[in-house]
């Protein structure tokens, strides 16, 4: 029996493959009830291929949107770059722009459907594991205070940033990792804008924007688009706390952007349009070189919480769930199994954790602003054309995203299904 601790995006895909493998399972999610919380998070092609192979494409689609194209913009709105994305990328799986929320609500229904309601226990709160021999003991606190403990042979703290079991393997480590960096996200109702289905980065290192369709067009021709947008505040010995959730007035930051408003989009009039606006600090931890504590492992945020810039903590959610899989047929729920996940994956994750701090994908905003303020005539002037393709396949390498690798590997599981 595994017990996993958190009934987000990894803890359910890890669920559902456990089901897959016949692997006897139990969720332990602390939150009363699922809703459907967050904005948008995008998908890529590695990951979209281990939802098909859970039975779970068609669904996808009906809930997010293929995204074709990522284009950087400077802060007056000027095109720098732009590539295609997923399909159009030549890989042989889509990129989905999806809601962050539909997506943990598509897995939960996919998962009770396949095993039943009690297979998430709703409203137990793990708090503490002891492994005794070959045996863990996991302490469960129910939405009555009642503790009770349950016995298994592993436990995966699939638990996000403020994982509780990742405090209990590293106690001094304290709250995640803050430089002064505010994100304010929203959706709001909107003509698309490009391809209809373009990712639009647009500004520099210490203010931008990301704005992408996380909808299909309604009657009228308007999608919904996510969007956040990033400042660098002045003073930053104040402390952030990092909750998911908290809701803001938009004065407080749109003044900054005021300005941002061009003929094929306008930030102000979108934010203004939104009827929440959500506040979080960009946080993220420093990589730790080990994940298991006895029988425990950290998975998912709980094990590499990274900035949100490269697009990929749905992605590496899902990922580490089929890669457990994999560790676990081969090597039953063991240590040596957890062990096993950990040698393959910890390092490429830990590297992407660092690639973002180094802005991602999006540094070459920084290098046109500094070179020109945002405001040119020519963009040959401000930047060559090697040097713009160079960067963009700088990122795609580190995160695996090689059209020619990606389309010749089958899924994760594919010779265990
Ligand atoms: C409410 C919420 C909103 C989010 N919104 C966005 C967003 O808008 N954009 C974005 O890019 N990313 C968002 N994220 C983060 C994103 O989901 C993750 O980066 C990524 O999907 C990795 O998922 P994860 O399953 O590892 O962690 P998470 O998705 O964070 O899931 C962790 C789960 O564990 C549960 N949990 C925590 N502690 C315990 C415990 N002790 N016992 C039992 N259960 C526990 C939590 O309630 C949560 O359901 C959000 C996360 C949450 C929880």
């Amino acid at each position: 029996m595994i017990i996993i601790s958190g009934a987000g995006i990894a803890g359910l895909s890890l669920g559902l493959t456990c089901h897959q493998l016949g692997i006897p399972f139990q969720i332990f999610e602390k939150a009363q009830q699922l809703e459907p919380l967050g904005v948008g998070i995008n998908i890529q092609p590695t990951a979209v291929r281990e939802l098909e192979a859970m039975g779970l494409l068609k669904e996808l689609e009906t809930i997010g949107v293929k995204t074709r194209e990522l284009a950087f913009f400077t802060k007056r709105g000027l095109e720098i770059w732009s590539e295609p994305r997923g399909l159009e990328a030549g890989y042989n799986y889509p990129q989905f722009s999806v809601h962050r929320g539909k997506l943990q609500m598509l897995l939960y229904r996919a998962l009770i459907k396949r095993c039943g309601r009690d297979i998430v226990k709703l409203g137990c709160k793990i708090t503490e594991t002891k492994t005794k021999g070959n045996k863990i003991s996991i302490s469960v606190i129910d939405q009555t205070n009642k503790l009770s403990k349950v016995e298994a042979n592993l436990c995966i703290a699939a638990d996000g940033i403020n994982s509780t079991l990742r405090e209990q393997m590293y106690p001094d480590e304290g709250s995640p990792r803050w430089e002064g960096v505010i994100l304010w996200r929203g959706t709001s109702k909107s003509k698309p804008f490009r391809t209809g289905a373009t990712m639009a980065m647009i500004g520099h290192a210490t203010q931008r924007i990301v704005a992408y369709p996380i909808s299909p067009p309604d009657r009228t021709g308007n999608v919904i688009i996510n969007w956040i947008c990033e400042r660098k505040l002045e003073n930053t010995n104040s402390t952030h706390e990092n909750d998911w959730n908290k809701s803001v007035e938009y004065n407080k930051f749109l003044p900054y952007f005021k300005n941002w408003s061009y003929d094929w989009f306008d930030f102000p009039k979108m934010v203004q349009s939104s009827s929440k606006v959500l506040e979080y600090p960009m946080v993220d931890r420093d990589p730790v070189d080990n994940w298991v504590n006895g029988l425990t492992l950290l998975i998912g945020d709980a094990a590499h919480p990274a900035y949100p810039t490269g697009s990929n903590g749905g992605t590496q959610a899902i990922l580490d769930a089929r890669n457990l899989g994999r560790a676990l047929i081969e090597l039953g729920a063991t240590e040596a199994a957890i062990i096993k996940f950990q040698e393959r994956t910890l390092e490429g994750s830990n590297r992407i954790v660092l690639a973002n701090r180094e802005s991602g994908p999006d540094a070459i905003l920084q290098v046109v602003e500094e070179r020109c303020g945002g405001t040119f005539d020519t963009l040959d002037t401000v930047i060559t054309r090697t040097e713009l393709s160079e960067h963009s396949a700088k990122f795609k390498s580190l995160v695996g995203l090689s059209v020619e690798q990606f389309n010749k590997q089958p899924s994760i599981l594919g010779a265990y299904l």
